[in-house]
């Protein structure tokens, strides 16, 4: 785990409300918001980046979306933005795989 702080998020070492929770994924706030809804949904185990994506995580990769879909429409978005930045020059600062869910509507 070191220092990553998704790690910390993620297994509940920092307290935080989760909108939703699995085995697999939770998702919760992100702190600074840059759009109405924006929430981001992080696995539970730990992989730096869409890079270091492994052929066995796969599914992880798709439930991450899967999420993403159910809690937009629990939330009754109308339309929203998934996103995932990967790499440093790829706009991505938290090194734990995370994927962007925004939308102008909340
Ligand atoms: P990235 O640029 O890595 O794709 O996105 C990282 C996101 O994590 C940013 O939108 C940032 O606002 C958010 N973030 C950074 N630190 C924390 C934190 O401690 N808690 C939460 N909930 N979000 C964070
Ligand atoms: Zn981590």
């Amino acid at each position: 785990m070191s220092d990553c702080i998704f790690c910390k998020i993620s297994s509940g070492v920092v307290p935080t409300d989760f909108i939703y929770e699995d085995d697999t994924v939770v998702c919760f706030k992100d702190l600074y918001p840059k759009a109405s809804t924006h929430l981001l949904i992080v696995p539970k185990k730990h992989i730096d980046s869409i890079m270091h994506l492994e052929e066995r995580d796969e599914n992880i990769a798709g439930h991450m979306i899967k999420v993403a879909k159910d809690v937009a429409k629990k939330k009754e978005l109308k339309g929203y933005k998934l996103q995932i930045n990967v790499g440093k020059d790829g706009g991505q600062e938290i090194f734990h795989i995370h994927l962007h869910l925004m939308s102008k509507f909340s």
